[in-house]
């Protein structure tokens, strides 16, 4: 039997859109709906950057502190490369990849040397190491030493 409900809004996609739009028409004590076409969450954030428009609407709620200065596909396990930071799901430090960049590697021999790799996981880690090059650089300065 079909169901009737109803709302002062429906929003129709529970991206990144919909979702702020609807938090921000629930403050107002708007009621709201959110539907989506797909059933699961989003496997994974592709977000390597927040422009400062989003990082001003994400203030507004108390969230841009959360989110800045996160790296999803990044993690660093102290049981792991000696905690060095390396990509997320794998034992691959950053250093290590930089590494192969330096000595010419293009993108598509590093992803065959490493199957488990995928070009996002390359895009997250360049973004990473431009970010913390002094670190990167003094991991791979150790490495050569040793
Ligand atoms: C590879 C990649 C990297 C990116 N990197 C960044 C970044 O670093 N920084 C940044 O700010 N932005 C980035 N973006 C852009 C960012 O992802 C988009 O701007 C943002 O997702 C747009 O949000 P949205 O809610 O409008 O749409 P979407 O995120 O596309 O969400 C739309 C939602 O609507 C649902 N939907 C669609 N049609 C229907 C329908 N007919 N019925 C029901 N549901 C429906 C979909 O299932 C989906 O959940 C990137 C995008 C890509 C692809």
């Amino acid at each position: 039997m079909a169901s009737r409900y109803r709302t002062d809004v429906l929003v129709v996609g529970a991206g990144p859109v919909g979702l702020f739009a609807a938090l921000e028409l629930a403050e107002r004590g708007i009621k709201v709906e959110v539907i989506d076409g797909q059933w699961r969450t989003a496997a994974r954030s592709y977000a390597l950057a927040l422009h400062p428009g989003s990082l001003e609407l994400l203030d507004r709620h108390g969230l841009a502190e959360e989110l800045v200065g996160e790296w999803p596909g990044v993690e660093s396990d102290p049981a792991v490369a000696g905690g060095a930071p390396c990509i997320v799901r794998t034992r691959i430090p950053l250093w290590v990849l930089e590494s192969y960049r330096r000595q010419g590697w293009t993108e598509a021999r590093i992803l065959a040397n490493y199957p488990t790799l995928r070009a996002a996981d390359l895009v997250q880690a360049w973004a990473y190491i431009a970010a913390h090059r002094e670190a990167i650089d003094a991991a791979i300065e150790e490495n050569e030493a040793a």
